[in-house]
């Protein structure tokens, strides 16, 4: 062998133990890869395209198996963060965020879960971006999609309506007008810990906004957070699912859960 056969052999050989070590760390899909390309919340990262996603329908009935979180009349599933009766307005069939009442959880804890959530911002647009119609749906009170009014606003793409907040921007921007109802359907795989409570699975989410796929089976990297991505720090295998307080009167109807 010559020394430029050698030469060659050996960056072959370099190259193949490359791929091996990228692949034994797993492939990274192009949204993860964004993750590291995008400072959180740039706002010059790219929006949304925008899908008109055709007229509201009616509420999605529950089905046999899922617990009604809200069914219109009572707030007695919720409570605030202190454990008291939740304070948030029920008039009409929805319930409605009473601003400086706090955020609202429910009783009960879960974990993995198919979860329907209708929700409309308020038909009088007053504010913008992150100020017009934020509210957010926290999964195990830590991992929120991103309640937002994004029909005609802009904002950060990671900041906006079925964001993950911080994280992952809605792969399409499938906004209906303020004041109509939208829908969202999440699919939640909890994170897992070891006995030492070190991250072994990390927590997915799957988002369909008014029927479109907009989150696809994507992996968190931990909390949420604003201007933050902190790491994961173990918790309990179910914790209450958690509505925010944000300070606009989003209105929420026809919540229901289902565990898997
Ligand atoms: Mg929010």
């Amino acid at each position: 062998m010559n020394k430029g056969t050698l030469i060659t052999a050996l960056f072959f050989l370099a190259l193949g133990l490359a791929g091996l070590a990228a692949a034994a760390a797993g492939p990274q899909s192009p949204r993860q890869a964004d993750l590291q390309k995008w400072a959180i919340h740039d706002e010059t990262r790219p929006q949304p395209p925008v899908v008109d996603p055709g007229p509201a329908g009616a509420p999605v009935p529950a089905p046999g198996d899922a617990v009604v979180l809200f069914g219109g009349q009572d707030l007695s599933p919720w409570t605030n963060l202190k454990g008291e009766a939740a304070g948030w307005k029920v008039e009409n069939g929805y319930m409605e965020v009473a601003k400086g009442r706090g955020d609202i959880q429910t009783k009960q804890g879960f974990g993995d879960c198919q979860l329907h959530v209708e929700w409309a911002a308020p038909a009088v647009v007053i504010g913008e971006s992150q100020g017009r119609g934020n509210s957010g749906v926290f999964l195990m009170g830590t991992y929120e999609v991103q309640v937002l009014d994004c029909y005609n606003n802009k904002t950060y793409a990671d900041g906006s309506t079925a964001s993950i907040y911080g994280q992952y921007p809605p792969l399409v921007n499938a906004c209906r007008k303020p004041g109509e109802w939208q829908t969202y359907d999440i699919v939640f795989h909890a994170p897992r810990f070891d006995k030492d409570g070190k991250l072994a699975h990390p927590a997915r989410l799957t988002v369909f906004h008014n029927g479109l796929l907009v989150q696809d089976n994507e992996e968190l990297t931990g909390p949420t957070g604003h201007h933050v991505r902190p790491p994961y720090a173990a918790h309990a295998d179910k914790l209450p699912l958690k509505l925010q307080d944000h300070g606009n009167p989003v209105r929420y109807r026809n919540i229901w859960i289902r565990e898997i």
